[in-house]
């Protein structure tokens, strides 16, 4: 079984980066090479602000390069939800903001030529239970109401045309979203960098912070350092130690994925007609989609307490086979894992510390558009151009309180979460 994602395996050709090993200086260093860091990058290039960023491993290895790849509106929190917490005029921003992320994305691709299979197919929202069904048509008619913005249910008689399954009892269709393959659009991103003049390293573990007294910082690697006028760390859920007050403010949790073979097109497309993004209303959720080389991409959540992890992926292929019952006459070609930043908000983070570090972090499920959004609102604060006004602004990041434990916490909460689906 190949555990290197199916992502990785089926990317474009990428080119080795080197590793950091003198002094340099440039205006802004970025740590972390995924997709917030990178449209950080971006973005600041565009402005002619140079930047460094530097990356522990190699570009997309962290959550960028193995997602689902499927780019939804909206948040894991329902637009019902974030209106009675953080009020309706907030809630309609933060809408805008997840459906500008998307064309954001659509735009870089476009202009740079980005060779990701980038498509609007849509997403479905299935539902697991017929009460389900129930509180989306109440949402759906929240968003028509007070968001004017229209999403179609779909009955449990008419899924058909969009799902081959009886397990769901029926959805609702929001056409805005999108998918793509995620490590070929994070490659894109990293060349896209470099042909604006920026640098990244590749293999350069940012492993200490050193302030100077001229207002610069100084971030060291094992072999080099780097000097800036500005700091920024996009580690998301695989930040360690080098900022505590950030690696402290998110929770990582893991989700896994596994990939089918390459299917007949006959098949595939019967499955899933209209290509859509899918993902369900279990509180142990399952996304799943159609990839750009006709196999099934399933994902689950999957964090285990032993080292063996093969009860779990088969556990995930039982569940895509409850789905598509023909599946099991196909072998499963590729499973992995990778990290989810939440914050305690369950929404993103964005915002500068006293110490002057800018952060963005914490999408939740929903990075695949809001990372890139949020890498384009991080420069805008760097270059002070609109600091503040947006709703996901946050400069005074409080630890999750009992951090140390919050591996027992989320295996507690996903146990709750397996009777809730069971019994609900
Ligand atoms: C299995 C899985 C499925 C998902 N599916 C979806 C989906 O379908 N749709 C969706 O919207 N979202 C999905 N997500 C979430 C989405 O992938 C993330 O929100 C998004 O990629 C986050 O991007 P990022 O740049 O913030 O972080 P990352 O891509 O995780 O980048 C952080 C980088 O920082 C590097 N790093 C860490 N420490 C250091 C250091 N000290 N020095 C240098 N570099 C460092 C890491 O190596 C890593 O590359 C999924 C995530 C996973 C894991």
């Amino acid at each position: 079984m190949e555990t290197k994602s199916m992502w990785e395996a089926t990317a474009n050709l990428s080119k080795c980066r080197q590793r950091l090993k003198e002094h340099e200086e440039c205006d802004v260093v970025i740590v972390g090479g995924g997709f917030t860091g990178l449209s950080a990058a971006y973005h600041l290039q565009q402005k002619k602000c140079k930047t460094i960023v530097l990356e522990k491993n190699y570009i997309g290895s962290g959550a960028s390069g193995r997602n689902g790849g499927q780019i939804l509106t909206g948040f894991v929190d329902s637009m019902s939800s974030l209106a009675k917490k953080k009020g309706l005029k907030t809630a309609q921003q933060m809408l805008q903001m997840s459906l500008d992320s998307i064309d954001l994305i659509e735009k870089i691709i476009t202009e740079n030529d980005i060779s990701c299979s980038f498509k609007r197919t849509g997403h479905l929202y299935a539902a697991y239970k017929p009460a389900h069904l129930d509180w989306i048509k109440e949402e759906q008619e929240v968003l028509r109401r007070d968001f004017k913005y229209h999403v179609h249910v779909v009955e449990k008689e008419e899924l058909k045309n969009e799902l081959k399954t009886d397990f769901y009892h029926g959805g609702c269709i929001d056409e805005n979203s999108a998918s793509y393959h995620p490590f070929n659009y994070v490659l894109g991103l990293a060349d896209a960098v470099e042909k604006l003049g920026g640098t990244i390293y590749e293999n350069s573990e940012a492993i200490r912070i050193v302030k100077t007294p001229k207002k610069k910082v100084v971030i060291e690697t094992q072999e080099g350092k780097v000097t800036a006028n500005h700091l920024v760390i996009v580690t998301n859920a695989y930040s360690g130690d080098l900022h505590k007050t950030i690696s402290r403010s998110v929770v990582p949790v893991e989700s896994i994925m596994i990939a089918t073979e390459r299917l007949p097109e006959e098949l595939v497309s019967s499955f899933i007609p209209k290509e859509r993004a899918v993902f369900d209303t279990k509180h142990m959720l399952y996304y799943f989609r159609r990839t750009p080389d006709n196999r099934i991409a399933f994902g689950g959540s999957g964090r285990s307490i032993s080292k063996d992890t093969t009860p779990l992926y088969q556990k995930l292929q039982q569940g895509m086979n409850s789905v598509f019952s023909e599946l099991e006459n196909y072998k499963v070609e590729y499973q992995w894992s990778g990290k989810v930043g939440f914050t305690r908000d369950m929404h993103p983070y964005i915002g500068q510390l006293e110490d002057g570090t800018h952060f963005a972090f914490g999408y939740a499920g929903h990075g695949a558009a809001m990372s890139t959004l949020m890498g384009k609102l991080l420069s805008v604060n760097i270059l002070s151009e609109n600091k503040g006004e947006n709703p996901f602004e946050k400069n005074d990041l409080r630890p999750i309180p009992f951090y140390s434990q919050h591996g027992k916490v989320v295996g507690l909460m996903k146990y709750y979460f397996k009777v809730k689906d069971a019994i609900s």
